[in-house]
């Protein structure tokens, strides 16, 4: 005869009074604590009906134990640090370039208080936003006026909205790419109401491609850096300098996009050259638009520099306000922008140069001192060497071009059939790390790319709570 007495779930007055429960209102406020108890509860009661669990498992310290860990976990903050061992340095899905001392400053001091936005001290009257920074973008790229948006993609659109709108925007086939995220200069053109003018094919593009274009519907010439790959071989491209002469006999403005584009050359630093806007302009191009966060190495923005007849058509366009920029990234890219003026510590100052240029047997010496680490917390499964590696400098810049690096490489020492499911072990292990650690995996093995390992003692203090299945 079975005497089974029917369990019951603790009632939630019972639960919000006992003493396993008081410190979790102190720390999390009585209505999370309720709501957790009310949610676990809920989920419980099936169990507890058809006798699936035990009195143990209702209990009140087990449920305030598990209620303490969802509020734990619903605390802590969807926005992360991680490291970024990926070998890419400007790694779009990992927030690009980082920001230097001085812009961290100037942020926090733009979040703390009120300031000068819109509003020109010297007259104390209302001001224009863009004033902030327009100086010192003139000084660095010989602009004659400046206009700064959100981003790189909300600068395309708004120069080819102000100024293409209704009439034909003529782009070489070469050069209608896609940058990733569904940003395509065929579709962006489109929402800008500009109409696509296609010339040339996609290797080669003759002067007199554009030339045979132009008619009275045409309204731009556009030229657009092809960042994330690289045409080789029987190619042809029309220089910058000879297409603004086109451009400008025929009265049109010619737009450049440059992507990432550079405010200096960056060959002085033995990197790969890419093109700087001083010398797109000096080139003849009448607007040049490029990010802010790609090798600039400042904030997320787009800036846009040129004519300043054009820039002024571009401000008045009702979508330069839907597309300002906010304050943070002001008082940042000013104080980014404020580096560039000594270009001889730049790649001591700017955190993006400084990682871009480490030397390779820095990163080699940092990764011979941690392989023993490694190689004694993962013990006997895995084979763990210090080699070297290429990188790459990411965000469009240089698609092709590589960055000699070193690595952690570590590799399964289980036969082939299991090798891919311990590679993904080993890789969500090191993502479920308080500091998730990101690298990747490629031929076999998991590399982690130490060019960006700053933080040498936070990632080594983490390690011992690194768990593998072995
Ligand atoms: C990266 C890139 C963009 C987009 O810039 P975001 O700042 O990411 O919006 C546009 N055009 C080119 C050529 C690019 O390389």
């Amino acid at each position: 005869m079975s005497s089974s007495v029917a369990l019951r779930l603790p009632s939630i007055d019972g639960l919000l009074r006992h003493p396993a429960c008081a410190p979790l209102a102190e720390r999390y406020g009585r209505d999370s604590l309720l709501t957790g108890l009310r949610q676990l509860l809920d989920e419980l009661r099936p169990g507890v009906l058809n006798g699936q669990l035990s009195a143990v498992e209702i209990g009140a310290e087990v449920l305030a134990g598990r209620v303490g860990e969802r509020l734990a976990q619903q605390q802590r903050s969807q926005v992360r640090r991680v490291f970024n061992l990926t070998g890419t340095v400007l790694h779009t899905n990992l927030g690009r370039a980082l920001l230097p001392d001085e812009a961290i400053d100037a942020v926090q001091m733009a979040a703390r208080y009120p300031l000068n936005l819109e509003f020109d001290l010297a007259s104390g009257k209302r001001g224009d936003r863009d004033d902030l920074i327009e100086g010192l973008i003139r000084e660095l790229t010989g602009a004659e006026a400046v206009t700064v948006v959100n981003n790189n993609a909300a600068a395309v659109l708004l120069t080819l909205n102000s100024l293409g709108a209704r009439k034909e925007g003529i782009i070489s086939r070469g050069e209608l790419i896609e940058i990733g995220g569904a940003f395509r200069i065929p579709d962006i053109m489109a929402r800008a109401g500009v109409r696509l003018h296609e010339v040339g094919t996609t290797n080669r593009t003759h002067a007199r491609d554009y030339e045979a274009a132009i008619s009275p519907r045409s309204g731009l010439i556009m030229r657009v850096h092809a960042s994330n790959y690289s045409i080789e071989g029987f190619t042809a491209r029309v220089p910058t300098a000879e297409l603004a002469e086109l451009a400008h006999r025929h009265g049109l403005p010619l737009l450049e996009d440059l992507g990432s584009g550079s405010l200096l050359d960056l060959t002085r630093w033995g990197l790969p050259a890419e093109p700087t806007v001083r010398q797109a302009l000096l080139d003849g191009a009448d607007i040049v638009t490029f990010s802010g966060d790609k090798l600039l190495g400042g904030p997320q923005a787009g800036l846009i520099v040129g004519r300043k007849e054009l820039i002024a058509k571009i401000k008045k366009n009702p979508l330069k306000r839907a597309l300002r920029v906010d304050k943070l990234t002001l008082a940042a890219l000013e104080a980014v922008l404020g580096l560039y003026r000594d270009p001889d510590r730049l790649a001591e100052r700017l955190p993006s140069l400084r990682l871009l240029t480490r030397p390779q047997a820095d990163i080699f010496a940092q990764a011979s001192r941690l392989q023993p680490v490694l190689a004694d917390r993962l013990g006997e499964t895995w084979s763990v060497c210090a080699v070297e590696a290429l990188g790459m400098i990411g965000s469009g810049s240089q698609p092709v071009a590589r960055l000699p690096s070193a690595a952690l490489c570590m590799r399964p020492q289980v036969s082939k059939r299991l090798r891919g499911r311990c590679l993904l072990n080993l890789e969500a292990a090191l993502r479920a790390l308080p500091i998730p650690v990101l690298g990747r995996i490629d031929d076999d093995a998991l590399w982690l790319d130490l060019r960006q390992l700053d933080d040498e003692p936070a990632w080594l203090a983490q390690l011992p709570q690194l768990q593998v299945e072995p």
